[in-house]
């Protein structure tokens, strides 16, 4: 059984609402186990074009069998299931799931690269990780997630 982290996020129609749908198809997903859920934090939007509508964000730890490559397929259906349509980068999305961190893998392909290349920047990923990760390292920079969170600029 592996041990993976996913980043949640929604920015256009009712965000709540589909973060929990996107939680019930992840835990009905086949190979796909105990999964739990950090609280929701409303962000103003960072990056992307100007005037997008703030998000809410969350965290997810799963347990699975799935391999990172089909997990990160199950992910982007999900997305899909839900009605997102990709458009401009960093545009405004009803639903977003990024694969944080998988067990203590180091992945760099041209479709996955994990652990995420952002997510130690990201106080709007770090915050709800930091609820469902306990004492997790990020494998690169061996940090745990309370670490990452006090490097960041204007921590502390
Ligand atoms: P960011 O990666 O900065 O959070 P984004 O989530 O808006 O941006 P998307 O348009 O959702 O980016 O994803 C673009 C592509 O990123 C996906 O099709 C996927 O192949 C790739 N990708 C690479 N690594 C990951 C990862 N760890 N999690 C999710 N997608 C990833
Ligand atoms: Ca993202
Ligand atoms: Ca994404």
């Amino acid at each position: 059984m592996h041990v993976a982290f996913i980043g949640m996020g929604a920015n256009l129609g009712h965000r709540e609402a589909t973060i929990r749908a996107a939680l019930d198809r992840l835990r009905q997903a086949p190979g796909v186990a105990a999964v739990t859920s950090s609280s929701l934090h409303e962000t103003a939007a960072v990056g992307g074009p100007a005037g997008q509508p703030p998000y809410l964000n969350g965290a997810a730890r799963i347990e699975t069998t799935l391999e990172p490559e089909p997990l990160l397929d199950l992910l982007l259906n999900i997305e899909r299931m839900l009605g997102r349509v990709r458009r401009e980068k960093w545009g405004p999305r009803i639903i977003d799931l990024d694969l944080l961190l998988f067990d203590d893998r180091v992945i760099d392909t041209p479709r996955l690269t994990v652990p995420h290349p952002r997510l130690h920047e990201r106080r709007f990923v770090l915050e709800p990780l930091a609820e469902v990760a306990g004492e997790v390292r990020h494998p690169v920079l061996n940090q745990t997630i309370p670490e990452l969170l006090a490097r960041l600029p204007g921590a502390g």
